[in-house]
């Protein structure tokens, strides 16, 4: 029997505040209970604004909660040519296209469509989705705005992959933390239009680099927050066609601030360090996020 494997993936882009405290726990408890094991991922392919400091802060907060994880800890930034590879397939056979708008030229266009009474499609994050003029642009006009050095992403045709993969897609979620039993929920990656999977200055994005690395470290349960619930119907359809093996995922519930808003990053007193600071335990923590 192979062993169950988890993960907790968090990003040093900040400080890690009681949800990720929650998430953190949540796993070591899953993996323990099954004899499994629990694997760290620093996610850190935002170089920009990814951080040393907020790095050694992460392994500082999960050591004094207890966490123990295997070693080594798989940092994403020390895999671009993974990502690269698999980025080299997409293009290979036409998954993915050179997407030149950027952030200005998206906004503007939308703004000019909608002045014309059309509402903008919006992704379920609400931000508007990509328009199909680059998708539809001739391989010349490509090649010539490359060769002239345009800065571009990549974004992966949804289209053109899901009509690859030719069925529905679907992920099997956990129905409770006790992990007894699954539901299939329908993936829906159109929802998210064209996503990018490499960003302008690096070979991936959030979505590929997840999607690979969960298969490259056999992940076989993935437990995260439930803001990405949604988000795993663009990363199934990765998996499906680059045929990586798909893992089972439990979105759990978020710990939410006094206001009854998602925790961000720019804290206050839900950080971790703050409320160590401020004379928390451990087991605080615990009580504090219901484990
Ligand atoms: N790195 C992501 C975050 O910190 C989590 C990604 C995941 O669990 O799939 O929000």
């Amino acid at each position: 029997m192979t062993l169950l494997t988890f993960r907790f993936a968090p990003s040093p882009n900040g400080e890690l505040h009681l949800g990720h405290a929650y998430s953190a726990l949540l796993n070591q408890k899953l993996a323990r209970a099954a004899g499994g094991r629990l694997l760290l991922r620093v996610e850190d392919i935002d170089t920009t604004r990814c951080t040393p400091e907020f790095e050694a802060g992460i392994f500082r907060d999960l050591e004094w909660l207890g966490l123990d994880w295997e070693e080594p800890v798989r940092r994403q930034s020390d895999h671009f040519t993974d990502y690269q590879s698999v980025l080299d397939r997409l293009i290979r056979e036409e998954l993915v296209y050179p997407a030149f708008m950027s952030r200005g030229d998206i906004r503007a266009f939308i703004a000019d469509s909608e002045k014309r009474g059309r509402d903008w499609p919006r992704d379920p994050d609400g931000v508007p989705l990509y328009p199909a003029t680059d998708k539809t642009l001739p391989m010349t006009e490509r090649k010539r705005r490359i060769a002239e050095g345009a800065p571009f992403a990549w974004r992966l045709d949804v289209e053109a992959a899901m009509a690859r993969v030719g069925k529905d897609l679907s992920w099997s979620e956990f129905s409770d933390e006790t992990l007894s039993s699954t539901r299939a929920v329908e993936a829906r990656p159109q929802d998210w239009g064209d996503v990018i999977v490499a960003r302008r200055e690096i070979p991936t994005s959030y979505h590929l680099a997840v999607v690979v690395d969960d298969a490259l470290q056999g992940i076989s349960h993935v437990v995260r927050g439930q803001d990405l619930f949604s988000a795993t119907g663009v990363q199934r359809l990765l998996q499906e066609i680059l045929g990586l093996k798909q893992p089972r995922y439990l979105h759990h519930r978020l710990i939410l601030g006094p206001d009854g808003r998602k925790l961000s990053k720019s804290l206050g007193d839900t950080g971790l360090a703050a409320l160590r600071q401020a004379g928390a335990s451990p087991d605080d923590v615990r009580r504090l996020v219901g484990l």
